[in-house]
């Protein structure tokens, strides 16, 4: 075999073998969006602000890509605000919603759990004298919207909450949340960090009616690096950047048409097979769980009523790193707590109650639609040699 042939025949090797349950973290690629991406920068090409035809071309693209996401969402296309990612999302929602309202008072109130794309403007805010409340579990592990409502005066500017959280899995009550709180404060603004749950499961702003929704398009299958912010129309917000005037000024600079078309793309791959991916994800969760529980020294993090793409388990005795490293060696990559807060103990199975060591001996497994039984019998297989190999620690 000539060497260039080998070579390409260990890479498919490699991609064939490799199994990927990390999809929480980041998602490859999916054909439909790489097409549209591809398309993007090799034809369509234009500035969506130049005026001539190439321009109207890309600027099509940007407005098609809205109306899907709005689709999605079932609201207006000018709803949508296209971003950088969810970080981009959740700071112009925080940070530029506070901004335009900080008269409506000093009060925030938010989940215990958040990512730290919202937990760090929060903190930026606290700073500057606003008085931050974390709502937290109940003992059986699940948030009640009453705590929220509870929390909620006359002095409350904003609650912020996701929808599900990464790390464990866990479903929010939005809904019930953001009805109890228009309630008792019209002037509260809700913003909603739906990043773990949008085209996976059924978001509508008919149920979640907030004023903010964040959304990321590489946990979909997206590119990294594009991303979506609702914005309920009439609820102000003072935009982070200042340039051009793109996006009628909400979100300036340039659209990544290449990376929008690719969002858009996956979104309407994940809306069309959503059902689909669901009874997938929910065949491949109840398998996992059935052989996990089988093995004396697991126990799972995750609530039985959260997403079943989402397993959080811990490995007693053996740090999340250590098992993480040795089930890469067999080209299995699964996620130690939060991909995003590397090193520090993860603040959300903090905020169950759970030990230290369980804490620090948690591992994240995520699904995506390409997922398969045979990939969780390899990687719980793997994980037993992990426990009767590994050396122990207390
Ligand atoms: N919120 C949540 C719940 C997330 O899981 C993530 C990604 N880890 C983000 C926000 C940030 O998204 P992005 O990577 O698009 O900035």
């Amino acid at each position: 075999m000539a060497r260039h042939n080998f070579l390409f025949f260990i890479t498919i090797l490699e991609v064939w073998t490799l199994i990927y349950l990390d999809n929480s973290s980041t998602t490859k690629v999916c054909k439909p969006s790489i097409d549209a991406s591809v398309a993007c920068m090799s034809q369509h090409f234009g500035n969506p602000s130049s005026l001539h035809k190439m321009g109207l071309d890309a600027e099509n693209i940007v407005t098609e890509a809205k109306k899907t996401l709005a689709k999605a969402l079932g609201c207006d296309a000018s709803n949508i605000l296209f971003t950088s990612g969810a970080t981009e999302s959740n700071n112009t929602a925080v940070l530029g919603g506070i901004a335009a309202n900080w008269r409506n008072g000093e009060r925030i109130v938010t989940s215990g759990q958040e990512h730290a794309s919202v937990v760090e403007p929060l903190e930026h805010l606290r700073g500057q004298g606003y008085e931050i409340i974390s709502v937290h579990p109940r003992e059986d592990g699940h948030f009640s919207a009453d705590d929220f409502i509870d929390a909620v005066d006359e002095n409350t500017v904003m609650v912020c909450c996701m929808f599900v959280n990464n790390e464990t899995g866990a479903i929010l009550p939005v809904s019930q949340i953001i009805k109890g709180v228009r309630k008792k404060n019209k002037k509260t603004l809700i913003h909603i960090d739906a990043v773990q749950g949008f085209g996976k499961l059924p978001l509508k702003i008919s149920t979640v009616d907030a004023d903010f929704i964040s959304m990321s398009g590489h946990k979909i299958y997206a590119p990294k690096g594009i991303g979506a912010l609702y914005i309920k129309k009439g609820t102000k917000f003072k935009p982070l950047l200042f340039g051009g005037g793109q996006q009628l000024g909400q979100r300036v600079g340039t659209e990544s048409v290449p990376l929008i078309a690719g969002f858009s793309a996956a979104v309407s791959m994940c809306m069309e097979n959503m059902s689909r991916y669901t009874a997938h994800y929910a065949e491949l969760y109840e398998y996992l769980k059935s052989k996990l529980l089988e093995i004396p020294d697991v126990s799972i993090n995750s609530p039985d009523d959260g997403v079943k793409y989402i397993l959080n388990l811990s490995v007693k005795g053996i740090r999340s790193e250590i098992m993480l490293h040795f089930l890469e060696q067999e080209e299995i990559y699964v996620s130690s707590g939060s991909a995003c807060s590397k090193g520090a103990r993860s603040h959300v199975l903090s905020s169950l109650g759970l030990s230290e060591q369980r804490i620090d001996t948690a591992i994240r497994i995520s699904f995506c639609y390409e997922t398969t039984q045979n990939d969780l019998d390899v990687f719980v297989a793997r994980l037993k040699q992990g426990i009767d190999s590994l050396i122990k620690t207390k």
